[in-house]
């Protein structure tokens, strides 16, 4: 079990809560129904998760919504309405970094799927991301010792 400690202190179980509160805007209260899950990570932003959501959003269309999930807990279903008015205050915040998001691909108007692929010769590894963050790069899918999976064109 991966137990994530804030900056706070705060343990285990509430960062749930925590994660319920900012990302707040992003969640349509009471809506139970979901398409599919968005896993996310405690230390992620909300305009890194609105992001994120939007991304899935735009590559599937038929979604309604998303349940967002922390450490196997969820969170809360978002739909692309919330995300779409979200946008307009989280999205692209300006401490977020301008360089940060400069030729990050994924992350420009046009929607793009990011593939990866195993650096071990001869090794089938691949995986498929709808954005990419160097925090979080896949291992091989095949040989999990076989590390990073390496972006491709
Ligand atoms: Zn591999």
């Amino acid at each position: 079990m991966n137990y994530h400690v804030f900056p706070g202190g705060i343990m285990a179980h509430d960062h749930v809560t925590q994660a319920r509160s900012v990302l707040g805007r992003l969640i349509e209260p009471g809506a139970s129904s979901y398409d599919d899950y968005l896993d996310i990570a405690a230390e992620e932003r909300a305009d890194q998760v609105r992001s994120r959501l939007a991304d899935v959003f735009r590559e599937r269309p038929m979604f309604a919504g998303l349940m967002l999930r922390l450490d196997g807990h969820q969170i809360g279903v978002s739909t692309p309405a919330r995300v779409a008015s979200a946008g307009g205050t989280a999205g692209d915040a300006p401490e977020f970094g301008a360089s940060d998001r400069a030729g990050l691909p994924g992350r420009s108007q046009q929607y793009k799927v990011i593939r990866f692929g195993c650096t071990t010769i001869g090794c089938p590894g691949t995986d498929v991301r709808s954005y990419y963050d160097p925090r979080t790069v896949p291992v091989c899918t095949v040989v999990a010792a076989h590390g990073m999976l390496a972006l491709q064109r």
